[in-house]
C-alpha cells in the first residue's frame, strides 16, 4: 500500500516522500484510514514503529481542511519525546506551514507563553507544564481543540501524570477525537482509555 491508498491528500504524500518514507509502516497502514474516518483510536505500538506519523498525518489532513489555532494537543511523557513529536508535525506539515509549540517543564514559562500567544495549530506538551499554562497563562484555553493524542500512555501513567491528565481532560471539549498510543496495556491505561476515548477502535502491530 501507498500513503495515497490510505486516503492521504497529495500534499501529505509528498511530505512523506520528501522525508524518505517509501511506504507506510504497519501501524500507519492500520491507523491512518480509521483516523481519517473520524474514529477514536487505541494504538498499541512501540517507538520506532512510525506511530508519530500515524497520528500526525490524519490530524494534519483535518487541519488542512479547516486551519484553526489550538487544533491538536499531544501529551508526551518526556521533554525529548515532545520535541521529537513537534519536529515530526512541522516536517510532515511543512507544505501547509503548520506551526507547533512545545510546552515542557524545566524551561522558562515566559517564552512558552509568548509562543502560545501566537496561536499555533499544534501543542506538544508534558502534562504538568501544560496544566501550569492552562492555569496561569492569560487568555490561553483549549476550548476549540479538535484532536487529543496521549502518546506513550503507559509511561505517562508510570510517571504519575494520571491526576494531572484528569485535570486537563476536564477543560477539553467533549466534541473531539482522541488517540491513545501505548507500548503496553495495563489496568491503569484501560482506566485512562475509559476516561478519555469514546467507542475507540484498537489497532496493534
Ligand atoms: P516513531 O515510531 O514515530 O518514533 O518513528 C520512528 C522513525 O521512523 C522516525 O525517525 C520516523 O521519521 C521514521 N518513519 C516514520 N514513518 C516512516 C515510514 N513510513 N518509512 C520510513 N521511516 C518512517
Amino acid at each position: 500500500k501507498t500513503f495515497k491508498d490510505l486516503g492521504l491528500i497529495p500534499q501529505l504524500c509528498e511530505a512523506c516522500d520528501t522525508l524518505g518514507y517509501k511506504a507506510p509502516t504497519a501501524i500507519q497502514t492500520e491507523a491512518i484510514p480509521l483516523a481519517l474516518q473520524n474514529r477514536d483510536l487505541i494504538g498499541l505500538a512501540e517507538t520506532g514503529s512510525g506511530k508519530t506519523a500515524a497520528f500526525a498525518l490524519p490530524i494534519l489532513q483535518a487541519l488542512m481542511d479547516k486551519p484553526q489555532p489550538f487544533f491538536g494537543l499531544v501529551l508526551a511523557p518526556t521533554r525529548e519525546l515532545a520535541y521529537q513529536i513537534s519536529e515530526a508535525f512541522e516536517a510532515l506539515g511543512s507544505t501547509i506551514s503548520v506551526r507547533s509549540v512545545v510546552l515542557v517543564g524545566g524551561m522558562d514559562m515566559v517564552p512558552q507563553a509568548i509562543a502560545i500567544g501566537k496561536r499555533p495549530h499544534i501543542i506538544v506538551a508534558t502534562p504538568g507544564r501544560l496544566l501550569d499554562h492552562l492555569e496561569n497563562t492569560k487568555g490561553f484555553s483549549l476550548r476549540s481543540l479538535k484532536y487529543l493524542v496521549m502518546d506513550e500512555a503507559d509511561r505517562l501513567l508510570d510517571m504519575d501524570f494520571g491526576p494531572i491528565i484528569d485535570k486537563i481532560l476536564k477543560v477539553l471539549p467533549r466534541e473531539r477525537r482522541t488517540f491513545l498510543f501505548s507500548a503496553t496495556m495495563s489496568s491503569k491505561v484501560e482506566g485512562l482509555q475509559r476516561a478519555s476515548l469514546s467507542n475507540p477502535l484498537r489497532v496493534s502491530v
